[in-house]
């Protein structure tokens, strides 16, 4: 399965703000974002103003690092929200929110997105009771995600379920912490997704 291995807090640095790809890390002083807040590279402290298509890249970018996204499935996604009734760039970051790794994320069963892909891909999680491995699989309004049986007792989701306890869950998730599950109340709405991201800036980039 393709993914990007470029080292992660660079990709935070590059886009100027943080997109909580490495767990605890994100929310201590060691985040590279609070020691070195300018992008990497040589000429990463002098400030350039962008074209208006560099602004419509960055967002893009920053939107596909925040999901841990590829190009292609990301406009892939893009098609989708496009064909589908409503606002295109909200289209585009609810199709985003509904993966199983971010709702994984979200429901607080792992410390990042990209630990929550694993834990996907290692078949720890179920969706309606039956075991799904797959990081991109688009969940739906009233659907259950829970953590196998079987991988309830493991250390790692003791230590996840600890870390997590106090973290906030978007309305438009049902967390059942003692259960290690969560149901889908409903898709979110963009004033529900706290993503710093203007998509019209996207919608605008893949319309041209
Ligand atoms: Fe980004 Fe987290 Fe690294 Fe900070 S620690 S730069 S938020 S990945």
């Amino acid at each position: 399965m393709a993914r990007y291995t470029d080292a992660v807090c660079r990709q935070c640095r590059r886009e100027g703000q943080k997109l909580f790809l490495k767990g605890e890390r994100c929310y201590s002083d060691k985040c590279a974002i609070n020691r070195r807040s300018f992008a990497p590279g040589q000429h990463g402290k002098a400030r350039k103003k962008l074209s208006e298509y560099g602004l419509q890249l960055r967002e893009k970018q920053k939107a596909r690092r925040y999901y841990g996204v590829l190009e292609g499935q990301f406009r892939h996604y893009f098609d989708l929200a496009e064909r589908k009734s409503g606002i295109t760039g909200e289209n585009l970051l609810q199709i985003l929110e509904s993966r199983l790794d971010n709702v994984v994320y979200r429901l607080g069963l792992a410390m990042s997105r990209p630990e929550a892909r694993q834990l996907v891909v290692h078949g720890h999680f179920t969706v309606n009771g039956k075991k799904v491995d797959i990081p991109s699989y688009l969940i739906s309004a009233g659907d259950v995600v829970a953590v196998r049986q079987k991988s309830k007792q493991s250390e790692k989701f003791k230590v996840i379920a600890e870390a997590n306890a106090n973290r906030p869950v978007p309305g438009w998730l049902e967390v059942d912490r003692e259960n290690m599950s969560g149901k889908v109340v409903a898709l979110p709405t963009r004033d529900q997704i706290d993503l710093e991201i203007q998509e019209t800036l996207i919608v605008e980039l893949y319309s041209k």
